[in-house]
């Protein structure tokens, strides 16, 4: 089968719809999956959810057939948050989980991501185990052992209960607040949990991009720079926060009580100043996340700890080091008392949770601690070993703190640079973080200039 321009990467495969990811190219990979899980947990479902893109159904109906040619039973829990699959496959002891989604990718986009029977998405090893399949053979079942799909209507409801039973979030502070708030699902799979949760947590709620249709109105990655409208809802309104998701929900960007969409590095700083009271511990985040993490977990004393980026090196590393909490900076929020997953209805929770408790508005959390601007660069890659670079730049750097654990990261006390060779592209990514722009900047062109000599290029 050919599979070009097919994104294919550790846990999932995506493309744009009606070019590389076309149905004969979902089929085989879900059988694939559905064989590799089966054979490892005979007998267990395989749990299977959908965001709210226009290709989602098509590929429902072609995800349920290839399952059930190998023999798997399936749930079919409908549209869904890519969270709410994670926590139903733990739900059900399932043998893993399909989410079809393409996160918050353009709209032309649609993805396969593959889980894992913990409710992790596939680490490395069991992603490479999977694809051999597609080169040895994928066993089909005969006629008399073909699976079946099993509707299960409830997954929403547990997900939003599952949030409300965590012990330390304090519901009734929350719920004596009665908080207007703002929300922006853009169209995406949140728009049925959101305001229930929202509702559930007393909340009085004003809402755009509530339909479900994927027909995004806007580029569906929750940036600041794509939240106007919601800006203008939360003015409008008077809310005291704006809540933006991506179109399967495991993000969340927040925007102040005066409109302003504060970026989403400080959701997961948010989220952790809420939790360590209740819930000392470790923090642990992918190595570019901002500082305003790092400085949330010292202000309470926790440690700190970098993981690799990747969701699934985040949890694995959440895992062994028994974090609290953890996640990514683009809004990811990992609570591991609920499970190992980026989860945006958690981060709304957390979020309410630090108003309630601390009585102090959302724009509080950035006035009040340092301030840093981060700055995202890339450049080709080199033909020498990137290692030689990495070299380069650490002896010319020794008073830093050089983390080498995916690409090379240098820490100072108030500020880092990040450069890490991308996995799909031929470029070196450079993300720089300081109290300045002209900082950040800096550290750019000092990262550069390594790169540049030993690439040849003046
Ligand atoms: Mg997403």
């Amino acid at each position: 089968m050919n599979f070009d321009g097919l994104m294919v990467s550790v846990s999932g495969v995506r493309g744009r719809v009606g070019d590389a990811l076309t149905p004969e190219v979902m089929a085989t990979f879900a059988a694939a999956f559905g064989a590799w899980a089966t054979a490892r947990h005979p007998g267990r479902p395989i749990v299977v959810g959908r965001d709210s893109r226009v290709s989602g159904p098509m590929f429902t109906r072609v995800v349920h057939a290839a399952l059930e040619s190998v023999g798997c039973t399936v749930l079919d829990i409908g549209m869904v948050p890519t969270p709410t699959v994670q926590l139903e496959v733990e739900h059900h002891h399932a043998a893993g989980g399909l989410a079809i989604t393409a996160s918050h990718n353009p709209i032309e986009w649609n993805a396969l991501k593959f889980i894992g029977p913990s409710g992790l998405f596939l680490s490395a090893a069991e992603g490479a185990e999977m694809r051999a399949l597609l080169e040895t053979g994928i066993p089909r079942a005969p006629w008399d052992r073909l699976g079946a799909v099993v509707r299960e209507s409830q997954a929403i409801q547990r997900h939003i209960d599952a949030v409300l039973a965590l012990p330390f979030l304090d519901v009734a502070a929350i719920r004596a607040r009665a908080f207007p708030v703002a929300l922006d699902c853009c169209h995406g799979a949140g728009s049925e949990i959101m305001p229930a949760l929202l509702d559930a947590l007393g909340c009085t709620v004003s809402a755009i991009g509530m339909t479900a249709d994927g027909r995004f109105p806007r580029p569906p990655e929750p940036v600041a720079e794509n939240l106007g409208d919601l800006s203008a809802l939360v003015r409008s309104s008077g809310a005291v926060v704006g809540f933006a998701t991506d179109p399967d929900v495991d993000r969340l960007a927040l925007v102040d009580e005066h409109g302003r969409a504060i970026g989403e590095d400080y959701t997961l700083a948010m989220a952790v100043r809420a939790v360590l009271p209740s819930r000392p511990g470790r923090v642990v985040t992918n190595l570019s996340t901002s500082k305003v993490v790092q400085d949330a977990a010292h202000d309470h004393g926790a440690e700190f700890r970098f993981a690799p980026v990747g969701e699934v090196n985040v949890a694995l590393a959440m895992r062994e080091a028994g974090a609290t909490i953890g996640g990514e900076g683009n809004g990811g929020v990992i609570l591991p008392e609920l499970h190992l997953g980026r989860d945006a209805p958690v981060a709304i929770a957390l979020v309410l949770h630090l108003l309630a408790t601390t009585g102090k508005p959302v724009s509080a959390f950035v006035t009040e601690h340092p301030r840093y601007v981060i700055v995202k660069d890339k450049l080709d890659r080199p033909d020498v070993p990137l290692d030689t670079v990495y070299a380069a730049l650490r002896a010319r750097f020794p008073d830093a703190v050089a983390d080498m654990q995916d690409g090379l990261r240098l820490d100072w006390p108030d500020r880092w640079v990040h450069l890490r060779p991308s996995g799909t592209e031929p470029i070196v990514r450079v993300i720089a973080e300081a109290p300045s722009d002209e900082a950040a900047r800096q550290l750019v062109a000092d990262a550069r200039e390594p790169l540049s000599l030993l690439a040849g290029v003046s």
